[in-house]
């Protein structure tokens, strides 16, 4: 199995082709480290794109599990189970819902943002069929949220899309040009993950708030990426001092188990009534119980502070790179984005993951960093050094590559 061609001929074979390449062939992990098939370590600082917050197989993850598993996996939504009635509660109060909050279960991001769907057409009814989000945004991949992630190229093989989805810019000119009383919900992603770990204006957020409330709008942020602590908040919107309507988690609270939910505040919590909307896993046992077990450790050990400060940490190790290739950062605690002068983001990843690091490249010109939120100094160290070696790694192929080829190369060179 270790054979590198033999692994990636499986991957080929047998996997459905609606996934790239893979990078490796992991085996085990432990802590922010992994280790491919031929024993290989590596760095992770990707953390299965900003899901492990505790790392890999840290003792209350796999306690958590174990001990569920041995007492109560899955009992359908027939039931209520003490895991998800602690887990709905502990949500609610890291929210900050207050009592009216209510929350809902799902196995994804995408399913929590599609029970968001369901909450703005609920909300929205005959008179009101628009619903906003934002260009560039990533909402998922299924068909109903696939209408709300803003990029038309993963769209358009799959027209025609939900109607009533309208994608307008990122400026708070068009939010206000956009909102009016027939808009049911406008869908914020409070940093654009997918799209490169791109911020908000200043002051987004807040006239988004004060717009989607005048018009009677549901304002529904995803959380799904930034949520759980990973930007120095337990979630981003708190940055800002308002009140959404709902958010939508998944991704870090579930620590590595698949798990999703949609968080209602106020009126928006009176919604759903029986038979709207369920799912078989939804709330399961096993889920609730390690989510509920991975936020008390993120709260317990501190972890939303230390991404602050890892972060800042990180920020500064970044910046001080001596490199031609690095432009800025963007993003913010452990969700960092590395603008690059050049589109070379993919031969930074190769390289990296050549020097023992993971890393991901977003898009062309940005590599994203979301590390589990238990890095500390020693991490932050390997980062910065095997960090430095891919990027001279990729300046010297750069520079080889425009004096071999100074008059065809297409490109330009760093
Ligand atoms: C990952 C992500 C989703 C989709 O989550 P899945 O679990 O992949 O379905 C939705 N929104 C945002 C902001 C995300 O980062």
């Amino acid at each position: 199995m270790s054979d590198a061609m033999e692994w990636q001929q499986d991957v080929g074979r047998d996997l459905m082709a609606s996934t790239g390449d893979r990078l490796a062939l992991l085996v085990r992990g432990e802590g922010a480290s992994v280790w491919d098939a031929d024993g290989r370590r590596y760095l992770d600082f990707l953390a299965g794109i900003a899901v492990n917050s505790l790392g890999h197989a840290h003792p209350v993850f796999v306690d958590a599990l174990a001990r569920q598993a041995a007492t109560l996996a899955h009992v359908s939504n027939y039931f209520a189970t003490p895991p998800q009635l602690e887990l709905a509660a502990r949500l609610k109060r890291l929210a900050g819902t207050g009592p009216e909050g209510r929350v809902y279960f799902g196995n994804s991001g995408a399913e929590a943002n599609e029970a968001a769907f369901k909450l703005a057409r609920l909300h929205g009814g005959a008179d009101r069929p628009r619903i906003l989000s934002l260009r560039d945004a990533f909402h998922g991949r299924t068909m109903g949220t696939l209408a709300l992630t803003g990029k038309p190229y993963m769209q358009e093989p799959f027209a025609p899309m939900t109607p009533g989805v309208e994608h307008i810019d990122t400026t708070i000119e068009a939010l206000e040009a956009a909102l009016d009383d027939r808009v049911a919900a406008l869908f914020v992603e409070p940093i654009k993950g997918e799209a490169g770990v791109i911020d908000l204006p200043e002051g987004f957020l807040s006239a988004a708030r004060e717009l989607t409330s005048r018009h009677g709008a549901l304002l529904i942020v995803d959380e799904i990426q930034t949520g759980a602590g990973r930007t120095g908040e337990w979630f981003a919107f708190q940055r800002d001092g308002i009140t959404p309507d709902a958010i939508t988690v998944a991704k870090g609270i579930g620590g590595g188990f698949p798990i999703g939910a949609l968080i209602t505040f106020g009126a928006a919590s009176e919604l759903f009534y029986p038979g709207t909307h369920g799912s078989t896993f939804g709330g399961n046992a096993l889920g609730t119980a390690v989510a509920s077990a991975v936020l008390a450790e993120i709260e317990d050990a501190g972890l939303v502070a230390n991404a602050a400060a890892r972060g800042a940490q990180l920020r500064e190790v970044i910046d001080g790179l001596d490199s031609s290739l690095v432009e800025q950062c963007r993003g913010a605690g452990l969700l960092i984005g590395i603008g690059l002068r050049h589109p070379v983001a993919k031969a930074v990843v190769a390289a990296a993951q050549e020097h023992g690091l993971i890393v991901n490249a977003a898009n062309d010109t940005t590599i994203r960093l979301a590390p589990p939120l238990t890095i500390g100094d020693v991490e932050v160290d390997e980062f910065a050094d095997l960090f430095a070696q891919a990027l001279r790694t990729v300046e010297s192929a750069l520079l080889l590559d425009a004096d071999a080829t100074d008059d065809i190369h297409t490109e330009e060179p760093a």
